[in-house]
């Protein structure tokens, strides 16, 4: 057997034995599930277990983060293993919160445990003499894109300038030592099976919107008043005359809600909110769509004479994946489960802001099977956490030894191949240039 596989067999010895443990983080953390950039509980528990492992950490990084570091000794590329630390809401999950409604309905529960879990295999299994470099163990605020106005307080309080956490910790300098980045998601896709080697994902930009009109009487004198209802559903109008010309490849989803129609029945609505992401696979199709979308909103506002205030807030790019590391993890997850068990998810248009690392650093994004139930709906369930923590964790730390084994010659070569679009300051222009407020008045 070679060094290399037997430094694989020497981690996975201490998931197995700490499987109990590490599984018992991760039910921890789903019973009390926090969203984003409020997850004070949940880092509280992280800082505890790197106590635990005697691993110095950071805290309060982006609000919540906690980042803690293990240096082999030997001089190499430094590796980030990330774990998210946020839950969506939803109510009606059977372990949301009974008073804020967060559920952990996408899972980072499980992945805040495989990170603990790749941490300790680390630490305590003696592989440490026989790798070069660093690695860097991150669990991350608020990758869920929700809750955006109590974000977008935090950004006009000067507390956060961007919604996502990934972004933030960018902007603050907090990947600036991190040359590599990997990180499992759970799927509750049947055909994804155990392990599933993922390809790419949507960008999005955020926007809000406001129909500002004229109150009056709604039955008396409706003439008196411009109706700011009937100036939003002409812009969702507008929107959807455009879908016909989405080209299939940019896979481009725009999904508008009305989250103000009108104050009173009896008068005509003034004061109309809307809320729209607008997805796409590339970054040029995001900045096309971005303008079209504002183009549909002021039209709605141009036919009956209302104005329109557009606030657009930059949100996630499109995910890079790093080929040679992914395959790397893929033959580990084959070794683990087997051929039959390991899948391709292909490109997702749902959008995730591990996008954004993966615009300045080597990354991947695999998913991790166990659960059943919908994303992000009341029925996803973990159903076997062998499947959803201990594996992802154990390829996960495979992939490492294939890294940082050998002088980090595999580490070396991801980055030498890697196709990395941005620098951190051509990624921070980008996602700044997304950012304006307008106001449309005919
Ligand atoms: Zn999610
Ligand atoms: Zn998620």
């Amino acid at each position: 057997m070679s060094e290399k596989e037997n430094l694989k067999l020497q981690v996975n010895k201490i998931l197995d034995e700490r499987a109990t443990e590490i599984i018992d983080i991760a039910k921890r953390i789903a019973a009390n599930p926090e969203p984003g950039y409020k997850e004070y509980k949940t880092a509280k528990l992280v800082q505890e277990e790197f106590d635990k492992l005697q691993l110095p950490h950071k805290d309060n990084l982006a609000i919540t983060g906690v980042k803690s570091w293990l240096d082999t000794g030997s001089l190499g590329p430094t590796l980030a293993i990330i774990g998210e630390l946020d839950s969506m809401v939803v109510p009606a999950h059977q372990n949301a919160d009974p008073i804020t409604g967060a559920a952990h309905a996408c899972g980072h529960h499980c992945q805040i445990a495989m990170m603990l879990g790749v941490a300790a295999s680390m630490k305590l299994s003696g592989v440490l003499d026989k790798l070069s470099g660093r690695l860097v163990f991150f669990a991350v605020p608020a990758e869920e894109l929700i809750e955006v106005e109590f974000r977008n307080g935090l950004r006009s309080q000067g507390k956060l300038e961007f919604i996502g956490g990934k972004p933030e910790l960018v902007k603050l300098g907090e990947f600036d030592d991190v040359e590599i980045a990997m990180m499992t998601h759970t799927t509750s896709t049947p055909e994804d099976r155990l392990l599933a080697v993922s390809g790419t994902n949507n960008g999005l930009v955020v926007k809000q919107i406001r129909y500002v009109g004229l109150g009056a009487h709604a039955g008396g004198s409706p003439h008196m008043g411009i109706n700011a209802l009937n100036a939003a559903t002409l812009g969702l109008q507008s929107i959807n005359a455009l879908r016909e010309t989405f080209q299939g490849e940019d896979t481009v989803r725009v999904h508008p809600i009305i989250t103000k129609g009108g104050d009173a029945v009896s008068a005509v609505p003034s004061d109309v909110r809307l809320e729209t992401f607008v997805r796409a696979s590339n970054v040029d199709a995001i900045l096309d769509w971005d303008k079209k979308v504002d183009r549909a909103l002021r039209a709605g506002a141009m036919a009956v004479g209302a104005k329109v205030k557009i606030s657009t807030i930059p949100g996630y790019l499109p995910l890079n994946m790093d080929q040679t590391m992914m395959s790397h993890w893929q033959n580990n997850a084959e070794t683990l489960v087997g051929k039959e068990s390991v899948s391709f998810t292909g490109h997702r248009t749902g959008s995730t802001d591990m996008g954004d690392i993966s615009q300045i650093i080597p990354s991947i994004h695999p998913y991790a099977g166990g659960v059943t139930g919908i994303g992000h709906g009341a029925d996803y369930i973990v159903q076997d956490y062998m499947k959803a923590v201990i594996n992802p964790a154990k390829a996960m730390a495979m992939t490492v030894i294939d890294l940082l084994s050998d002088g980090a010659s595999g580490a070396k070569a991801v980055i030498s191949k890697s196709k990395i679009p941005h620098t951190k300051e051509s990624y921070l222009k980008l996602m700044r240039s997304f950012s304006r407020d307008e106001e449309f008045e005919n």
